[in-house]
């Protein structure tokens, strides 16, 4: 049996209409750029993060860069993950800043937070945690940590659309502790659209002014320019597809959690087998489920050989990109991410994986396992 690593067919094929009813009243506006349905969507996710303010823009890499834009000059350090998809560092550089990496935990492949502190000197003004796979980093740690130095924290949280964590007895979201929070609408997020999109969520209202402009060269009028920005909108288009989707999310990612669940469950034993762990106080989105194996590299043909759709996210972490040589970092100096980058491998795990598909992977991995 044939499994994708994903298939939006088949999401597709459950919500056609509501996705075309919605998609037909914006083309009917003909307002493609800014139409009304762009800032229903700002409100809905503002809404869903329970934050003050929602910011549309062309991508969740353009989230990060406009969020850095506001939070760094150029020259300033700031503290990463080196374990994390190439944007989240890339919009680092991009705002005029250095990357700093620090190396992960290996249980959730979050950011170290013992490490974060050691890293940070006079020149460090933000910290970039990603909210890898789905699962929230310790925003509470990051938050009084940020607080003691005055950083800024810009939670990528691509990844991680509806997750959320309890600290002291409350969830929270992303956007909630930290200065912004970004999300990408990448055909294959939580929550896809029909080609790039992306959203910065915020309570700072001061913030997301500025945000509204920078999106928008500048300019929070026509023909008026307070600074240089860029044209980075969420197209009407993508926002109408985005509104029909969103109500769907929750269910979404928690057909995801079963499929978790019950992956959890079957692979349970298996020799050489690590399957993830989510913190206790997370809610896990699993954007990704992805196991470690020691030889994954076999894993990863075996399962191919049986037509089981898999991929390695990621299989080089960013301190030992050519990109960042300059920056100095060699092998072995980050080992727990470079220890994930050898031993990684997500399943299929998206939500209407069918149980007999489900099976098919199970029984891949076990027959490789033996
Ligand atoms: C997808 C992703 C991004 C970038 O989003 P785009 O919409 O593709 O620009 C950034 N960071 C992480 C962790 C991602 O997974």
């Amino acid at each position: 049996m044939n499994v994708p690593l994903l298939d939006l067919k088949v999401q597709f094929e459950a919500i056609r209409d509501e996705i075309m009813v919605n998609l037909m009243t914006a083309i009917d506006s003909q307002r493609f750029i800014m139409g009304d349905v762009v800032g229903e969507l700002e409100c809905a996710i503002a809404g869903l993060c329970r934050v003050a303010e929602a910011v549309a823009c062309a991508s969740g890499t353009d989230a990060l860069l406009l969020s850095l834009k506001t939070a760094i000059q150029p020259g300033d350090e700031v503290i990463t993950t080196p374990f994390t998809f190439f944007a989240t560092a890339g919009a680092i550089v991009n705002a005029g800043g250095r990357p700093v990496f620090v190396d992960i935990e290996p249980a959730t492949f979050n950011i170290d937070m013992d490490q974060v502190e050691a890293a940070i000197t006079d020149r460090t003004r933000a910290i970039v945690p990603v909210h890898l796979f789905g699962q929230m980093a310790s925003m509470e740690r990051l938050a009084a940590l940020a607080e003691r130095h005055g950083l800024a924290v810009i939670e990528d949280a691509a990844q991680a659309i509806g997750a959320r964590r309890q600290i002291d007895g409350q969830w929270r979201m992303p956007g909630e502790l930290g200065t912004t929070a970004t999300f990408s609408f990448f055909p294959s997020k939580n929550l896809g659209g029909w080609g790039d999109g992306g959203m910065i969520v915020t309570n700072d209202s001061a913030r997301a002014d500025r945000l509204r402009r920078l999106r928008a060269h500048g300019g929070a009028k026509q023909y008026q320019h307070e600074e240089v920005g860029t044209n980075s909108r969420l197209d009407t288009i993508q926002a109408a597809v985005l509104k029909a989707k969103l109500p769907h999310l929750a269910a979404w990612n928690a057909a995801r959690r079963a499929n978790a669940a019950h992956y959890e469950a079957e692979l349970d034993g298996c020799a050489d087998l690590v399957t993830p762990i989510t913190d206790p106080a997370n809610e896990h989105t699993y954007h990704q489920y992805t196991i470690r194996a020691d030889r994954r590299d076999a894993l990863v043909a075996a399962l191919k050989a049986d037509g089981i759709g898999c991929a390695v996210y990621y299989p080089k972490p960013l301190h030992l990109q050519p990109c960042f040589a300059h920056l100095g970092y060699r092998i072995g100096r980050f080992p727990e991410a470079e220890r994930a980058a050898r031993e990684v491998v997500s399943l299929p795990v998206y939500p209407e994986l069918t149980p007999t598909a489900r099976d098919a992977v199970v029984k891949a991995i076990r027959r490789f396992a033996q």
